[in-house]
């Protein structure tokens, strides 16, 4: 079963919690022992599974990668967003979660996040559950 839903993003830089929407994705998909893959089909976006208690954890993680990438850096790509593309590769664009019972097998912290780098925009992500 494949799936594909909208995360609108607000910000240049945020992590969005998006494990509830891929909570009912595989729920809907009746499917109760298998995998769940979150792929986002942008080059300036990200997916990656964190903390999901303490919301310093996002905002210090999004902290590190402008440490890790500035915004300009004398970079060559006319449309200016390199900074973005780079922090997409090193994040990665996709995550398999296991389902096992039915249920996203996350630890108790953990949480599926869209990352968005050079927003506000309108994203897709794109979910198979097998
Ligand atoms: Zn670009």
């Amino acid at each position: 079963m494949k799936t594909t839903f909208t995360v609108k993003t607000h910000k240049r830089s945020e992590m969005l919690d998006i494990t509830s929407e891929l909570r009912d994705i595989v729920a809907r998909s009746g499917i109760k022992n298998g995998a769940c893959l979150v792929y986002c089909p942008h080059t300036t976006a990200g997916i990656t599974i964190n903390e999901n208690a303490d919301p310093d954890v996002v905002h210090d993680l999004l902290t590190i990668m402008d440490t890790m990438v500035p915004w300009q850096n004398g970079y060559a790509h006319a449309e200016g967003n390199s900074a973005a593309h780079a922090k997409s590769s090193l994040m990665g664009c996709s995550a398999w979660v296991i389902i096992d019972e039915g249920q996203l097998v996350l630890g108790t912290w953990q949480s599926v996040f869209f990352c968005e780098f050079d927003g506000p925009r309108s994203r897709k992500v794109h979910v198979r559950v097998i």
